[in-house]
């Protein structure tokens, strides 16, 4: 093709031949969007390898967008490679789906984020892989599931239920059975503890072998964007999970990706922000008349609050508030709805705080330690006295003082 030989207009506006100066800078990482990616020539194109990080070859191999925010997490996470998913969930899936085979068994907390379960009790057992449940609170349930086991999953607190397990004891486990360690790390964040440097009782430099993070919740920030990421120091074990994720076509658009780099700078700020303002919330509540107990890791009563103390200083904006048995779960549901700040949904990391009621009987295999119904409270960016004053006139409401009924 010669440059003088005459094209038509539609030609040439789909192949326009203006270039922009080369040399722009700006703050923000760049956008690039692409399935396609293309390559100066055949030899090129046949060249390059999409495991390999140095170039492109198509949009769900990577782009600079992605990369930059695979590094990014990396660093926060203290890992050294990253692979980002669709959701949170996504990632948690890949991990089971890359590390496990048929005949071979996973072990999770009893209290692991609930889909998570589901997937590995539901689902995965149709590709004869089998999970077994342990108590995290408790080493010699932790030691028998660690028999036989392939993939040993923990999460610091537990879902809901908020137990902290001793973690460096649980991590120690695995290594002497030789299992590989997956920490579902959302409520961390990277931020609360260090999942790849967690130290063992006596000091030792003990890591999990694999963290996820739901992004969906603090990196994101916004409660608008789904996305989960896989990090892991061990550049074997992240070839495996590469692989697994680029069979399953486990893309992230780049729109997203922009959400989080936005959200990542001031998730620190966010997260001490939410983290004082739960505590202060959390102390207030245990006082409160109706509520039995509030299940979070930072109060002196909470179970598992040694191991956390031990492990982290910060912790995220989330607890639970156990209410005392003698209400009804309706009576739960009524106070969930008269609260007028606190909106009801699912997640948490975002501006506006949060209340979800749930139901310990369906949620736990093993037998809960406590009676009543539980209210999931995940604290946003509001004033802390206005949060104050609503949960208090839907509490008038729970004991009968405020007439709401
Ligand atoms: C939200 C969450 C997930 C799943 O994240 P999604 O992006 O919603 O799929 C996994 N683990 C924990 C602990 C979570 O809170």
């Amino acid at each position: 093709m010669h440059a003088s030989q005459p094209v038509s207009l539609l030609t040439e506006i789909v192949q326009h031949p203006y270039r922009p100066p080369e040399g722009f800078e700006a703050l923000i990482p760049p956008v690039h969007k692409a399935s396609t990616v293309v390559f100066p020539n055949v030899a090129a194109m046949r060249e390059r390898q999409w495991q390999d990080k140095s170039s492109y070859t198509y949009g769900l191999h990577g782009t600079p967008t992605t990369f930059i925010l695979e590094e990014r997490l990396a660093t926060l996470e203290g890992g050294s490679h990253t692979l980002l998913c669709p959701s949170g969930l996504a990632a948690i899936a890949l991990v089971d789906l890359a590390l496990l085979q048929p005949g071979q068994r996973l072990a999770l907390p009893d209290n692991a984020y609930g889909p998570s379960k589901e997937f590995a009790r539901g689902w995965l057992r149709r590709w004869g892989v089998e999970a077994v449940v342990y108590d995290p609170l408790n080493l010699e349930s932790a030691k028998s599931a660690l028999q036989q086991c392939s993939l040993f999953w923990v999460e610091a607190p537990g879902s809901v239920t908020m137990e902290f397990p001793d973690l460096g004891g649980l991590v120690g486990l695995a290594r002497q059975h030789g299992v590989p360690v997956a920490l579902d790390n959302t409520w961390g964040a990277g931020l609360a503890f260090q999942p790849f440097a967690l130290g063992g009782p006596a000091g030792e430099e003990w890591g999990v072998d694999v963290s996820i993070h739901a992004l969906t919740k603090y990196p994101s920030g916004g409660g608008d964007v789904l996305m989960g990421s896989v990090v892991t120091r061990d550049r074997r074990l992240h070839e495996r999970l590469m692989h697994t994720h680029m069979v399953m076509g486990l893309g992230v658009g780049a729109n997203d990706v922009e959400a989080v780099l936005r959200g990542l700078p001031s998730m620190v700020l966010r997260y001490e922000a939410q983290d004082r303002a739960a505590r202060e919330l959390a102390h207030w509540l245990s006082g409160q008349a109706g509520v039995a107990r509030v299940l979070h890791p930072a109060l002196p009563d909470a179970p598992g609050h040694a191991h956390w103390a031990r492990h982290c200083s910060r912790a995220a904006g989330l607890f639970s508030v156990l209410f005392d048995p003698s209400f009804e779960p309706a009576a739960i549901d009524r106070f969930v709805d008269s609260l007028k700040r606190f909106r009801i949904g699912y997640s948490w990391g975002g501006a506006v705080s949060l209340a979800v009621p749930y139901r310990l009987s369906s949620m736990r295999e093993l037998p809960p330690a406590w009676e009543g119904h539980l209210v999931r409270l995940a604290i946003g960016l509001e004033a802390v006295e206005d949060l104050k004053a609503d949960l208090e006139q839907a509490l008038h409401g729970l004991n009968g003082k405020g007439g709401q009924g």
